[in-house]
C-alpha cells in the first residue's frame, strides 16, 4: 500500500520508512510532484500536522502522514513550542534559537522540557494523531556536536549526555520522533494491510 510523508526532506523520509513496516511504500512530496512548501500556519503541533495531511489528501488524493515537533520547556509555559524552528526568527538558525532559549532562561532554576512530535495519519479518509514525548532538562550551556536543532543543550532523563553528545543511534532509540512513529508502525500493522 502507498503512503505518501509530508516532507521534501529526503534523508527524513529514509529514516522514518526504515522504521515502518517494510512492506510500506512510502513516497515523500517529491515523488508525488509537489515541490510547494505545505503551510504551517496553526497555533498547535496537532493543527499543523493536520493540515500538511490534510493537504496532500486533498490534493494528491494519497493515504498520507505527516509530522511536527517541538521543544517545550516548562518554566516558559510551553515555548517554544510550535515555533521551535524559527524562534528567533525567520532564517531558523540553530545557534541563533538556543541563544535565544538559554538568554530566557538565565537564573531560571526550573530546566525541565520535552520534546514533543505529533503525526497526523489520514488513511481511507479517517484521521488520526499520535505522539511521542522524550522528557529531559536545558542545560547552561550547549555540549555535543551530533544531531542538529537543539540537540546540544537538551539532556534527555535518565542521562548524562545531551542529544548531541550520544551516538545518534542512541538518540533515535530513546526520541520523541522514534516513540511517535513507533506508535504509527504498531498501529498500521494492528489494521492487517500488510
Ligand atoms: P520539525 O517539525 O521536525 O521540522 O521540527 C521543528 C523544529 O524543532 C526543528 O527545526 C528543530 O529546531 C526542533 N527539533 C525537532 N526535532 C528535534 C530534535 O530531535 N532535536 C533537536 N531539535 C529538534
Amino acid at each position: 500500500m502507498k503512503f505518501v510523508f509530508a516532507t521534501h526532506n529526503a534523508h527524513k523520509l529514509k529514516e522514518v520508512s526504515l522504521m515502518l513496516p517494510d512492506k510500506m511504500n512510502i513516497l515523500g512530496l517529491t515523488d508525488i510532484g509537489c515541490m510547494e512548501e505545505i503551510p504551517e500556519n496553526q497555533p498547535t503541533l496537532e493543527g499543523n500536522a493536520l493540515e500538511k495531511a490534510r493537504f496532500v489528501k486533498n490534493n494528491y488524493c494519497y493515504n498520507c502522514f505527516s509530522d511536527d515537533t517541538g521543544l517545550e520547556v516548562e518554566a516558559l509555559g510551553g515555548r517554544p513550542g510550535v515555533f521551535s524552528a524559527r524562534y528567533a526568527g525567520e532564517s531558523k538558525s540553530s545557534q541563533a534559537n538556543m541563544e535565544k532559549l538559554l538568554g530566557e532562561l538565565q537564573g531560571v532554576t526550573n530546566r525541565k522540557a520535552r520534546f514533543r512530535t505529533v503525526i497526523a495519519l489520514i488513511i481511507n479518509n479517517e484521521e488520526m494523531v499520535f505522539e511521542g514525548i522524550a522528557e529531559g532538562e536545558i542545560i547552561e550551556s550547549p555540549r555535543g556536536s551530533e544531531g542538529f536543532g537543539y540537540d546540544p543543550i537538551f539532556v534527555p532523563i535518565g542521562y548524562n549526555q545531551t542529544f548531541a553528545e550520544m551516538p545518534l543511534q542512541l538518540k533515535n532509540t530513546i526520541s520523541h520522533r522514534y516513540k511517535a512513529f513507533n506508535m504509527l508502525a504498531e498501529y498500521l500493522m494492528s489494521l492487517n494491510y500488510f
